[in-house]
């Protein structure tokens, strides 16, 4: 049995990761075996394969915070918790991007609920709060008023009319960046769609995200599929 992953086979997994997803984006051609192969002879107490998995844990992680992950790496959810938050704040480390942490939480939440179901617990009638410093992108309000213009109160996934209005009477869309921000996504009309909550969640965390993703690009004219070309 190996032991723990040090932090710093972590990190130049999750560099590697990174550097992969990088390259998919810009459409070169990636040689994952061959990164795993370079990992192992750097870290010489783990296999190939073990960093194998240890990417399909780290797109788990991404897909836990609903982002896209790599292609032809399967989501493994084979990750402790304690584990998945490194992964989780490597990530934001790496790509210089603090974001308050999320996975730990849903990964607990998963476990619980796979045991029996116990008495209702107690849970905290004051929750202690958390700091963490996180980092937003500025968003274009005139872009967001556009896409929701352009939606005219009608999900642009699901064509269904916004399911409620606001407080002010407006139908309720949410504005979603097709190439997320997150993966260096723009914040223009050609890259930005307006939807319901449903879809919204679902284009997120659905099973069926890349594909409704791609259901965007063939369905919405002045969207242009972004590249880092
Ligand atoms: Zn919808
Ligand atoms: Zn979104």
């Amino acid at each position: 049995m190996a032991s723990d992953w040090t932090d710093e086979e972590l990190r130049e997994s999750v560099r590697a990761y990174l550097g992969l997803m990088e390259a998919q984006r810009a459409g070169r051609a990636i040689n994952k075996a061959g990164v795993y192969r370079d990992l192992a002879s750097n870290f010489t107490s783990r296999t190939p394969k073990a960093f194998e998995y240890r990417m399909q844990n780290i797109s788990y992680v991404l897909s836990l915070l609903g982002r896209p992950w790599l292609k032809g790496v399967a989501p493994a959810k084979n990750v402790g918790s304690n584990v998945a938050a490194k992964i989780e704040s490597l990530i934001s480390e790496l790509e210089g991007r603090p974001s308050a942490p999320i996975v730990a939480l849903e990964i607990e939440t998963r476990q619980r609920l796979k045991a029996p179901m116990p008495k209702a617990p107690t849970g905290e009638k004051r929750p202690a709060f958390i700091t963490s410093s996180v980092t937003a992108y500025r968003r274009d309000p005139a872009v967001r008023a556009w896409v929701l213009r352009r939606a005219n109160g009608m999900c642009e996934c699901c064509d269904a009319p916004a399911p409620f209005v606001d407080s002010e009477g407006s139908p309720y869309l949410e504005v979603h960046h097709v190439r997320q921000l997150a993966d260096g996504g723009s914040d223009q009309v050609s890259n930005t769609v307006a939807l319901c909550p449903n879809c919204h969640r679902r284009m997120h965390f659905g099973a069926d995200s890349a594909a409704l993703t791609a259901k965007m690009y063939s369905r919405i004219k002045e969207l242009v599929p972004e590249s880092n070309i």
